[in-house]
């Protein structure tokens, strides 16, 4: 073992080791476009149409949020100074928590500073030691973080199986409270989670189902779930996490979540832009439908299974393979990152694309037109599915 006495070294070292095993991550300043409303983006000083974002509404440049945003800080100012417990209650908090709680038609909701916060805070109210909580391999890191953090018994059921999700509960009797836990759109394969079935699974052995909507397009119909979390971060094209539930429960958060009470409540402006983009998103159903129609084209021309969101995996094998693609795409001005292990299981290294309601149908066909020229065999397995 060895060990280093200087902490500048430690981290050199680490980083070469990370870079030789290819898992080195370094920041690429990407901003949108002058003017631009839409996809266009300057990456490194060069200008790109971004089919990787997560702003799959066309929202984060949309002017009504950003003129909800300079209200906000002219009214309040710039930061909510202190934990929403002690003096950072803004009133914009609860009124996005009512149109957050009326949107997706359950009884209230709580915001936490981001997504991330809103599961590492929630699942240990929902579930510790002496409890178990059964989750999809695939979910997300911060649901793994969550539930190592609650101190229960974690379990790892097969990707959107929800019979394996059972098997995991064959002992629920040994536990007190049993919590399964899954995403409605799964982050890096676009794929919906069996709701119902697991639905049926929570209700049969008595547990309770969350789900992580973080991937949604806002309109994500029927959901069992009965504690139902998001990000404002992504289709809402804001910053910040809720959780959606039961009143006492949603009380309980407030005393209870620590990414919750001890950290400072979202800036105005954030809250603002939150609330003007809910108004958008159920005045707007177009921008669900015009992502979902750009996926959908995708999927079709390379004979993949119909997307069930605005995410297509474009699975290409090797980790090199998708570089090498991804590097090629660039260099026509199209920015989709290859995604490597360990983000994704060995041998199916991908493209992630993703669509958005400001894609126009020439872009989505220029970026079909650049992947079928480019000189690449492209081992697409297909998407996980079931
Ligand atoms: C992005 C993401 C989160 C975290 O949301 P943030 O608001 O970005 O912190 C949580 N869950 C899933 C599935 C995500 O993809």
């Amino acid at each position: 073992m060895v060990r280093f006495t200087d902490i500048d070294e430690m981290a050199a070292a680490k980083l070469a080791d990370l870079a030789a095993r290819d898992l080195r991550r370094d920041l690429v300043d990407t901003c949108a476009a002058e003017g631009s409303s839409g996809p266009h983006v300057v990456r490194d000083g060069v200008s790109m149409i971004s089919f990787c974002s997560n702003d799959y509404l066309g929202l984060a440049q949309d002017k009504r949020l950003a003129a909800a945003a300079q209200t906000a800080i002219e009214t309040f100012g710039t930061g909510a100074g202190a934990s929403r417990l002690v003096a950072g209650e803004l009133p914009l908090n609860w009124q996005l928590e009512q149109a957050l709680a009326a949107h997706k038609g359950l009884p209230a909701a709580r915001v936490f500073g981001s997504g991330y916060l809103a599961n590492i805070g929630t699942i240990p109210v929902l579930a510790g030691p002496g409890d178990v909580i059964v989750m999809d391999e695939l979910a997300h890191s911060c649901m793994h973080a969550g539930a190592r953090l609650s101190g229960a018994d974690v379990r790892l059921f097969a990707h959107n199986q929800a019979d394996a999700a059972a098997r995991c509960l064959v002992d629920r009797d040994d536990f007190r409270h049993a919590l399964v836990l899954t995403e409605t759109i799964f982050s890096m394969d676009g794929d919906a989670a069996p709701l119902a079935a697991l639905g049926d699974v929570a209700e049969t052995t008595q547990s309770w189902l969350m789900s992580d909507d973080a991937h949604g397009l806002g309109d994500s119909g029927d959901n069992p779930a009965i504690v139902q979390m998001g990000t404002l971060s992504k289709s809402a094209g804001s910053y910040g996490g809720y959780v959606c539930g039961p009143g006492h429960f949603i009380d309980l958060l407030t005393s209870r979540a620590r990414s919750f009470v001890y950290t400072t409540g979202l800036p105005p402006a954030v809250l603002a832009a939150s609330l003007a983009a809910i108004g958008i998103i159920e005045a707007e159903p177009w921008r669900a439908e015009k992502a979902r129609e750009h996926a959908a084209h995708f999927a079709a021309a390379f004979s993949l299974p119909a997307p069930d969101a605005a995410i297509v995996p474009l699975i290409v094998g090797d980790a090199q393979t998708a570089l090498a693609l991804s590097a090629h795409l660039a260099q026509q001005g199209f920015l989709v990152p290859a995604i490597r292990p360990p983000t994704v299981p060995v041998g199916t290294a991908r493209l992630r694309v993703t669509f958005s309601a400001t894609h126009k149908s020439d872009n989505v066909d220029a970026l079909i037109r650049a992947i079928k020229n480019a000189p690449f065999e492209i081992a697409q397995a297909g998407a996980h599915k079931s």
